[in-house]
Protein backbone atom coordinates (compact mmCIF):
# COMPACT_ATOMS: atom_id res chain seq x y z
CA UNK A 1 0.00 0.00 0.00
CA UNK A 2 3.09 2.54 1.02
CA UNK A 3 4.66 1.37 -2.33
CA UNK A 4 1.26 2.26 -4.52
CA UNK A 5 0.95 5.40 -2.60
CA UNK A 6 4.65 6.81 -3.37
CA UNK A 7 4.56 5.71 -6.68
CA UNK A 8 1.39 8.17 -7.31
CA UNK A 9 2.60 10.60 -5.17
CA UNK A 10 3.54 13.17 -7.75
CA UNK A 11 -0.30 12.53 -9.22
CA UNK A 12 -2.86 15.18 -8.06
CA UNK A 13 -5.06 13.70 -5.34
CA UNK A 14 -8.99 13.66 -6.32
CA UNK A 15 -11.40 11.23 -4.61
CA UNK A 16 -13.02 8.80 -6.71
CA UNK A 17 -14.97 10.66 -8.54
CA UNK A 18 -12.75 13.06 -9.26
CA UNK A 19 -13.47 16.15 -6.01
CA UNK A 20 -10.10 17.55 -6.45
CA UNK A 21 -7.86 18.04 -3.12
CA UNK A 22 -4.78 20.01 -2.81
CA UNK A 23 -1.66 18.22 -0.45
CA UNK A 24 0.66 20.16 1.09
CA UNK A 25 3.59 20.29 3.55
CA UNK A 26 4.17 21.42 6.43
CA UNK A 27 7.45 23.18 7.00
CA UNK A 28 9.36 24.06 9.64
CA UNK A 29 12.80 24.40 7.27
CA UNK A 30 13.15 25.99 3.83
CA UNK A 31 16.08 23.88 3.47
CA UNK A 32 13.19 20.77 3.54
CA UNK A 33 11.25 22.18 0.32
CA UNK A 34 13.22 20.62 -1.98
CA UNK A 35 12.45 17.62 -0.27
CA UNK A 36 8.86 18.18 0.26
CA UNK A 37 8.54 17.93 -3.60
CA UNK A 38 10.21 15.02 -4.01
CA UNK A 39 7.41 13.90 -1.47
CA UNK A 40 4.94 15.01 -3.81
CA UNK A 41 3.58 18.22 -2.47
CA UNK A 42 1.69 20.46 -4.06
CA UNK A 43 2.78 23.42 -2.38
CA UNK A 44 3.83 24.04 1.57
CA UNK A 45 0.75 24.91 3.60
CA UNK A 46 2.26 25.55 6.50
CA UNK A 47 5.77 27.26 6.63
CA UNK A 48 6.27 28.04 10.45
CA UNK A 49 8.69 30.91 10.22
CA UNK A 50 8.83 30.92 13.86
CA UNK A 51 12.02 28.74 13.63
CA UNK A 52 13.79 31.00 11.28
CA UNK A 53 13.56 33.40 13.99
CA UNK A 54 14.52 31.14 16.87
CA UNK A 55 17.83 29.92 14.83
CA UNK A 56 18.90 33.17 15.49
CA UNK A 57 20.66 35.37 18.42
CA UNK A 58 18.35 38.27 17.14
CA UNK A 59 15.38 39.08 14.65
CA UNK A 60 16.83 38.19 11.67
CA UNK A 61 17.30 40.85 8.99
CA UNK A 62 15.65 41.81 5.86
CA UNK A 63 18.32 40.13 3.65
CA UNK A 64 18.54 37.27 5.39
CA UNK A 65 14.66 36.37 5.42
CA UNK A 66 14.38 36.96 1.86
CA UNK A 67 17.13 34.23 1.00
CA UNK A 68 15.41 31.94 3.19
CA UNK A 69 11.88 32.35 1.49
CA UNK A 70 13.64 32.69 -1.59
CA UNK A 71 15.30 29.45 -0.91
CA UNK A 72 11.67 27.75 -0.23
CA UNK A 73 9.54 29.52 -3.62
CA UNK A 74 12.76 28.18 -5.47
CA UNK A 75 12.49 24.99 -4.53
CA UNK A 76 8.75 25.08 -5.49
CA UNK A 77 9.12 25.96 -8.74
CA UNK A 78 5.40 27.59 -9.09
CA UNK A 79 3.56 25.79 -6.41
CA UNK A 80 2.33 28.14 -3.87
CA UNK A 81 4.02 28.69 -0.58
CA UNK A 82 1.79 29.70 2.42
CA UNK A 83 4.32 31.30 4.82
CA UNK A 84 2.62 32.02 8.44
CA UNK A 85 4.07 35.17 10.08
CA UNK A 86 5.79 34.88 13.08
CA UNK A 87 4.18 32.89 15.95
CA UNK A 88 6.34 33.09 19.22
CA UNK A 89 4.56 33.63 22.64
CA UNK A 90 2.72 30.61 24.27
CA UNK A 91 4.90 27.83 24.14
CA UNK A 92 7.74 29.01 21.86
CA UNK A 93 9.12 31.88 23.24
CA UNK A 94 12.06 33.72 21.70
CA UNK A 95 15.29 34.77 23.64
CA UNK A 96 16.26 38.16 22.41
CA UNK A 97 12.17 39.14 22.50
CA UNK A 98 11.58 38.90 26.40
CA UNK A 99 7.97 38.90 27.26
CA UNK A 100 6.72 39.79 30.66
CA UNK A 101 5.99 36.72 33.05
CA UNK A 102 2.81 35.57 32.83
CA UNK A 103 0.27 32.98 34.61
CA UNK A 104 -1.40 31.57 31.95
CA UNK A 105 1.25 32.08 28.15
CA UNK A 106 -1.03 30.32 26.28
CA UNK A 107 -4.17 32.93 26.89
CA UNK A 108 -1.20 35.84 26.82
CA UNK A 109 1.04 37.68 24.32
CA UNK A 110 1.48 35.25 21.59
CA UNK A 111 0.99 35.21 17.91
CA UNK A 112 -0.51 38.12 16.44
CA UNK A 113 -1.22 40.03 19.48
CA UNK A 114 2.35 39.89 19.99
CA UNK A 115 3.40 40.43 16.54
CA UNK A 116 1.35 43.61 16.71
CA UNK A 117 3.40 44.88 19.43
CA UNK A 118 6.61 45.34 17.63
CA UNK A 119 5.20 46.14 14.20
CA UNK A 120 8.26 46.75 13.01
CA UNK A 121 9.28 43.31 12.59
CA UNK A 122 6.33 42.32 11.39
CA UNK A 123 6.72 44.95 8.73
CA UNK A 124 10.21 43.54 7.87
CA UNK A 125 8.68 40.11 7.68
CA UNK A 126 5.82 40.77 5.11
CA UNK A 127 8.34 43.31 2.96
CA UNK A 128 11.18 40.08 2.84
CA UNK A 129 7.75 37.92 1.80
CA UNK A 130 6.96 40.03 -0.91
CA UNK A 131 10.28 40.90 -2.28
CA UNK A 132 11.53 37.07 -2.30
CA UNK A 133 8.59 36.14 -4.41
CA UNK A 134 9.58 38.85 -7.04
CA UNK A 135 8.93 37.51 -10.50
CA UNK A 136 12.22 36.55 -11.75
CA UNK A 137 12.37 39.04 -14.53
CA UNK A 138 15.22 39.55 -16.96
CA UNK A 139 15.10 40.11 -21.06
CA UNK A 140 14.91 37.11 -22.76
CA UNK A 141 13.66 35.32 -19.22
CA UNK A 142 10.03 34.27 -18.99
CA UNK A 143 8.24 35.86 -16.28
CA UNK A 144 7.91 33.05 -13.49
CA UNK A 145 4.65 33.19 -11.37
CA UNK A 146 5.45 32.39 -7.67
CA UNK A 147 2.03 32.59 -5.73
CA UNK A 148 2.41 33.72 -2.08
CA UNK A 149 -0.18 33.57 0.62
CA UNK A 150 0.57 35.18 4.26
CA UNK A 151 -1.08 34.07 6.82
CA UNK A 152 -1.60 35.51 10.10
CA UNK A 153 -1.33 33.12 13.36
CA UNK A 154 -3.59 33.41 16.53
CA UNK A 155 -6.08 35.98 14.79
CA UNK A 156 -8.86 35.86 17.11
CA UNK A 157 -11.34 38.86 15.33
CA UNK A 158 -11.37 41.25 12.29
CA UNK A 159 -9.07 44.06 14.26
CA UNK A 160 -6.18 42.05 14.26
CA UNK A 161 -6.64 41.02 10.82
CA UNK A 162 -7.24 44.69 10.03
CA UNK A 163 -4.21 46.09 11.59
CA UNK A 164 -2.10 44.02 9.87
CA UNK A 165 -3.60 44.23 6.75
CA UNK A 166 -3.38 48.09 6.58
CA UNK A 167 1.04 46.99 7.05
CA UNK A 168 0.77 44.97 4.05
CA UNK A 169 -1.38 47.23 2.15
CA UNK A 170 1.41 50.54 2.62
CA UNK A 171 4.16 47.53 1.83
CA UNK A 172 2.11 46.46 -1.81
CA UNK A 173 1.83 50.30 -2.29
CA UNK A 174 5.43 51.04 -1.26
CA UNK A 175 6.89 48.48 -3.18
CA UNK A 176 7.55 48.58 -6.90
CA UNK A 177 5.22 46.22 -8.54
CA UNK A 178 8.32 44.81 -10.51
CA UNK A 179 10.50 44.16 -6.99
CA UNK A 180 7.71 42.48 -4.93
CA UNK A 181 5.03 39.27 -5.53
CA UNK A 182 2.51 39.78 -7.85
CA UNK A 183 0.06 36.82 -7.09
CA UNK A 184 -0.27 37.23 -3.11
CA UNK A 185 -3.48 36.40 -0.85
CA UNK A 186 -3.27 37.46 2.55
CA UNK A 187 -5.42 35.20 4.74
CA UNK A 188 -5.96 34.28 8.92
CA UNK A 189 -5.10 30.92 10.56
CA UNK A 190 -8.15 29.86 12.39
CA UNK A 191 -7.36 28.61 15.43
CA UNK A 192 -9.12 30.84 18.42
CA UNK A 193 -12.63 29.70 18.63
CA UNK A 194 -13.56 33.34 18.57
CA UNK A 195 -11.99 33.47 14.68
CA UNK A 196 -14.44 30.35 14.01
CA UNK A 197 -17.59 31.89 15.47
CA UNK A 198 -16.92 35.06 13.41
CA UNK A 199 -15.86 33.60 10.50
CA UNK A 200 -18.68 35.21 8.47
CA UNK A 201 -17.10 38.58 9.07
CA UNK A 202 -13.69 37.37 8.59
CA UNK A 203 -14.37 35.93 5.30
CA UNK A 204 -15.58 39.22 3.84
CA UNK A 205 -12.21 40.79 4.15
CA UNK A 206 -9.53 38.16 3.95
CA UNK A 207 -8.36 36.28 0.97
CA UNK A 208 -8.53 32.60 2.74
CA UNK A 209 -8.61 30.64 6.12
CA UNK A 210 -6.39 28.02 7.13
CA UNK A 211 -7.86 26.22 10.23
CA UNK A 212 -4.91 24.73 12.84
CA UNK A 213 -6.47 22.00 14.56
CA UNK A 214 -3.87 21.87 17.03
CA UNK A 215 -4.47 25.03 18.63
CA UNK A 216 -8.33 25.35 17.79
CA UNK A 217 -8.87 22.08 19.61
CA UNK A 218 -6.58 23.33 22.57
CA UNK A 219 -8.71 26.04 22.90
CA UNK A 220 -12.20 24.95 22.25
CA UNK A 221 -12.17 22.30 25.03
CA UNK A 222 -9.56 24.05 27.35
CA UNK A 223 -6.97 20.92 27.07
CA UNK A 224 -3.49 21.93 26.69
CA UNK A 225 -2.19 20.39 23.58
CA UNK A 226 1.04 19.09 25.02
CA UNK A 227 -0.64 18.43 28.84
CA UNK A 228 1.27 14.89 29.79
CA UNK A 229 -2.19 13.22 30.73
CA UNK A 230 -5.02 15.15 28.75
CA UNK A 231 -3.63 15.85 25.94
CA UNK A 232 -4.73 12.17 24.39
CA UNK A 233 -8.33 13.39 24.96
CA UNK A 234 -7.79 17.21 22.78
CA UNK A 235 -8.93 15.29 19.90
CA UNK A 236 -9.74 17.15 16.59
CA UNK A 237 -12.56 15.09 15.86
CA UNK A 238 -14.22 16.59 18.58
CA UNK A 239 -17.82 17.30 17.33
CA UNK A 240 -17.41 20.84 19.19
CA UNK A 241 -14.24 21.47 16.88
CA UNK A 242 -16.18 19.59 13.80
CA UNK A 243 -18.55 22.46 14.48
CA UNK A 244 -16.47 25.36 14.21
CA UNK A 245 -14.92 23.62 11.47
CA UNK A 246 -18.15 23.63 9.49
CA UNK A 247 -18.48 27.33 10.40
CA UNK A 248 -15.64 28.32 8.96
CA UNK A 249 -15.96 26.40 5.30
CA UNK A 250 -19.69 27.73 4.94
CA UNK A 251 -18.14 31.00 5.75
CA UNK A 252 -15.71 31.15 3.06
CA UNK A 253 -17.17 29.61 0.44
CA UNK A 254 -20.34 32.07 0.82
CA UNK A 255 -17.53 34.39 -0.35
CA UNK A 256 -15.45 32.82 -2.54
CA UNK A 257 -12.68 31.88 -0.72
CA UNK A 258 -10.84 28.57 0.00
CA UNK A 259 -9.90 26.86 3.15
CA UNK A 260 -7.16 24.15 4.11
CA UNK A 261 -6.41 22.49 7.12
CA UNK A 262 -2.75 22.24 8.45
CA UNK A 263 -3.32 20.87 12.31
CA UNK A 264 -2.33 17.29 12.67
CA UNK A 265 -6.09 16.27 12.21
CA UNK A 266 -5.30 17.20 8.19
CA UNK A 267 -3.61 13.75 8.14
CA UNK A 268 -5.55 11.22 10.47
CA UNK A 269 -6.48 8.92 8.29
CA UNK A 270 -10.08 8.75 9.90
CA UNK A 271 -10.11 12.94 9.66
CA UNK A 272 -9.46 13.18 5.96
CA UNK A 273 -13.07 12.01 4.61
CA UNK A 274 -14.71 13.91 6.81
CA UNK A 275 -12.49 17.30 6.35
CA UNK A 276 -13.52 16.93 2.63
CA UNK A 277 -16.91 16.18 3.41
CA UNK A 278 -17.27 19.56 5.39
CA UNK A 279 -15.65 21.19 2.35
CA UNK A 280 -11.87 21.58 2.77
CA UNK A 281 -10.06 22.48 -0.20
CA UNK A 282 -6.27 21.91 1.07
CA UNK A 283 -4.87 19.53 3.33
CA UNK A 284 -1.52 20.42 4.56
CA UNK A 285 0.48 17.94 6.47
CA UNK A 286 4.29 17.01 7.38
CA UNK A 287 5.84 16.28 4.01
CA UNK A 288 6.49 12.29 4.92
CA UNK A 289 2.29 11.73 4.70
CA UNK A 290 2.00 14.01 1.91
CA UNK A 291 1.77 10.55 -0.31
CA UNK A 292 -0.30 8.66 2.12
CA UNK A 293 -2.79 11.40 2.78
CA UNK A 294 -3.27 11.87 -1.01
CA UNK A 295 -3.73 8.32 -1.08
CA UNK A 296 -6.01 8.10 1.28
CA UNK A 297 -8.26 10.67 -0.75
CA UNK A 298 -8.33 8.66 -4.02
CA UNK A 299 -9.94 5.76 -1.93
CA UNK A 300 -13.81 7.41 -1.07
CA UNK A 301 -16.10 9.79 -3.13
CA UNK A 302 -17.22 12.83 -2.47
CA UNK A 303 -20.66 11.87 -0.79
CA UNK A 304 -19.16 9.31 1.29
CA UNK A 305 -17.05 12.05 2.47
CA UNK A 306 -20.40 13.97 2.87
CA UNK A 307 -22.08 11.40 4.78
CA UNK A 308 -18.64 11.18 7.01
CA UNK A 309 -18.92 14.49 7.81
CA UNK A 310 -22.70 14.51 8.89
CA UNK A 311 -22.75 11.26 10.80
CA UNK A 312 -19.44 13.02 13.10
CA UNK A 313 -21.31 16.26 13.81
CA UNK A 314 -24.35 14.72 14.95
CA UNK A 315 -22.13 12.98 17.58
CA UNK A 316 -21.71 14.09 21.17
CA UNK A 317 -17.88 13.09 22.07
CA UNK A 318 -14.90 12.43 20.53
CA UNK A 319 -15.26 9.05 21.60
CA UNK A 320 -18.55 8.64 19.88
CA UNK A 321 -17.38 10.25 17.15
CA UNK A 322 -14.37 7.33 16.34
CA UNK A 323 -16.94 4.74 17.13
CA UNK A 324 -19.23 5.77 14.54
CA UNK A 325 -16.75 6.12 11.86
CA UNK A 326 -15.53 2.75 13.20
CA UNK A 327 -11.85 3.10 13.30
CA UNK A 328 -10.69 3.60 16.77
C1 LIG B 1 -2.16 24.54 14.75
O1 LIG B 1 -2.32 25.19 15.78
O2 LIG B 1 -2.92 23.61 14.40
C2 LIG B 1 -1.05 24.84 13.83
C3 LIG B 1 -0.97 24.28 12.64
O3 LIG B 1 -0.08 25.67 14.28
P1 LIG B 1 1.05 25.22 15.31
O4 LIG B 1 0.94 23.74 15.48
O5 LIG B 1 2.34 25.67 14.74
O6 LIG B 1 0.65 25.98 16.54
MG1 LIG C 1 -1.19 27.01 16.15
Amino acid sequence: REAKAWDARFEEARTRDGHRVEVAANLGNTAHAADAVERGAEGIGLLRTEFLFMAHAQAPDLDTQIDEYREALDALDGRPLVARTLDVGGDKPLPYWPVPREDNPFLGLRGIRLALTRPEVLETQLRALLMAAAPAAGPGLEQQGKPLRIMLPMVKDLAEFRAAKAIFDRLLAEIPEAERASDVQLGVMIEVPSAALLAPSLAAEVDFFSVGTNDLTQYTLAIDRGHPELSAQADGLHPAVLRLIEMTVAAAHAHGKWVGVCGELASDAVAVPVLVGLGVDELSVSARQVPLVKARLREFDLAEARGQAELALAQATSEAVRDALEVR
